[in-house]
């Protein structure tokens, strides 16, 4: 009788990029195997970083799908759309919402965040919402009604992003800070004015220091909110994003260890044999500063996932974290944010934004050199020996050379104290040192 080895199950809760990138790495290595992707979203795969262009009407929703029905049918994934509601290690089995058991060699937890509701309950009011899945946008979209007043509340990417959603679908737009300036902990106070002033210009009402106290319904629907200082503003829409929370519920009840995020090795495995977690649910370890950190964003989701997935199919891969960035558009200013640039406190963010990184807030004890000319900006935040961080904004053609800097470790000693000058020219001052650093690594010049 042949032999017929037996095809390896590999089970992958969550539909988001991770899961879609360890699913690809699988298939590189083990042609037969059987890959399922579980997830409760009915709309599957898609870009979530788009959804903001998707409610300002720059893109359709068809663009927000990277991948064709041909695209999964050749990597041979079977998607199944259910709730999984419990793993169970000892048996390598998963419980669906329809308490069926799913069998598994390997499995991997990519269940990413969800938003933090603003307000117990509050979600359960008509009119408020959040900004997680598809379904979130399309409900977004149906309430967003020209002339009418919204109130979005929060800091970071995504609060900006439902600020021009919304504006951009005719509403009279009012952005809610706790904080004394936007983004706090990632921009500094000049950054977040630059941002303040244009948002100011394109007619959206900022309210500084200013704190919900109270949402005010009739039957239900958000009729109004007060403030803590008692005033009231009446709006039929509130949008909140105060920041991602990673679902950790699956791995907590199976025994999995938890910190802020599942904990996860540099092979993106948990500690228990078998399972795996990558993406927004996970939290990695970092060789280079010895700590574990979250990041939230779509590339480094990416990554650790193609990582996970070629380790749950027997290669060796070791996660390596690169520099975490993020190519965004702030009140509509192009935006790079590199490194560690933080340090200051947010009151808008209980916990980690959406598109950020845990890195970002970190104080790197730097000393600054930036140069200023109107909307572009350069902030560098330069270290003993490297550069450490940097917020771009406006102009970017520094940033491609900038992330090398930071992400390459290129030695800066012998042009430290010209690019702490006042009024130094950094663009010169790096691209000549960078030029020097890739003839000296033989990189061919861009
Ligand atoms: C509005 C918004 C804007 C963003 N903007 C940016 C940006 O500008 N730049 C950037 O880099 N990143 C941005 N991000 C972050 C980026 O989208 C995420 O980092 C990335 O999508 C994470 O991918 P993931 O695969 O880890 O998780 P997700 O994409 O969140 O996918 C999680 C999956 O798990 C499923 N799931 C969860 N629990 C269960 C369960 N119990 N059973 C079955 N399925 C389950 C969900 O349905 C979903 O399919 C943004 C995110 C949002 C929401």
């Amino acid at each position: 009788m042949n032999y017929i080895p037996k095809k390896r199950k590999f089970l992958l809760i969550g539909a988001g990029v991770a899961s879609i990138a360890a699913a690809q790495s699988i298939r590189e290595v083990d042609a037969q195997a059987e890959i399922l992707i579980v997830s409760d979203d009915p709309a599957g795969y898609y870009s979530r970083p788009g959804l903001a262009y998707y409610l300002t009407g720059e893109i359709n929703r068809e663009n927000l799908f990277p991948f064709t029905e041909k695209d999964f049918r050749e990597l041979g994934i079977t998607r199944l759309n259910k709730r999984i509601l419990r793993i169970l290690p000892e048996t390598h089995q998963v419980i669906d919402q329809d308490q069926q058991a799913i069998t598994y060699d390997q499995l991997l937890i990519a269940t990413g965040s969800t938003a933090i509701p603003f307000m117990s309950d509050s979600l359960q009011v008509k009119g408020v919402v959040k900004l997680d899945h598809l379904a979130d946008a399309d409900a977004i979209l149906s309430m967003a009604r020209r002339r009418q007043t919204g109130v979005v509340v929060g800091g970071g990417i995504t609060a900006l992003e439902l600020t021009e959603g919304l504006r951009d679908r005719g509403m009279r737009v009012h952005l809610i800070m706790r904080g004394s300036q936007y983004w706090g902990n990632v921009l500094d106070p000049l950054e977040s004015e630059i941002i303040e002033r244009r948002l100011e210009q394109r007619g959206i009402s900022l309210h500084k220091q200013a704190k919900i106290s109270q949402l005010i319904t009739d039957k239900n629907q958000l009729s109004a909110v007060r403030f803590q200082d008692g005033s009231t503003l009446a709006c039929r829409l509130l949008a909140a994003a105060i920041g991602g929370r990673p679902q950790l519920s699956l791995a907590q009840q199976a025994g999995i260890l938890t910190d802020r995020g599942i904990l996860v090795d540099e092979q993106m495995q948990t500690n228990l044999a078998d399972i795996y977690a990558a993406g927004d649910c996970a939290q990695v370890f970092d060789p280079s500063s010895g700590v574990s950190v979250i990041d939230s964003l779509w590339t480094t989701a990416r990554q650790q996932g193609a990582a996970a997935g070629a380790n749950m199919a027997g290669i060796e891969t070791p996660y390596r974290r690169s520099t975490p960035y993020n190519v965004t558009r702030l009140a509509d200013i192009p935006t790079t944010i590199i490194g560690r640039v933080g340090g200051g406190v947010d009151e808008d963010l209980q916990s980690i934004a959406r598109g950020d990184s845990e890195t970002w807030r970190q104080d790197p004890f730097a000393a600054v050199a930036q140069t200023v000319h109107e909307i572009n900006r350069v902030r560098l935040m330069v270290g003993p020996h490297t550069l450490l961080g940097a917020v771009i904004m406006g102009e970017q053609s520094l940033s491609r050379v900038v992330y090398d800097f930071i992400d390459q470790q290129i030695d800066i000693t012998d042009i430290r104290e010209n690019l702490l000058e006042p009024g130094a020219s950094l663009v010169s001052l790096l691209t000549n040192r960078w030029a020097s650093w890739q003839r000296a690594n033989d990189r061919p010049a861009q």
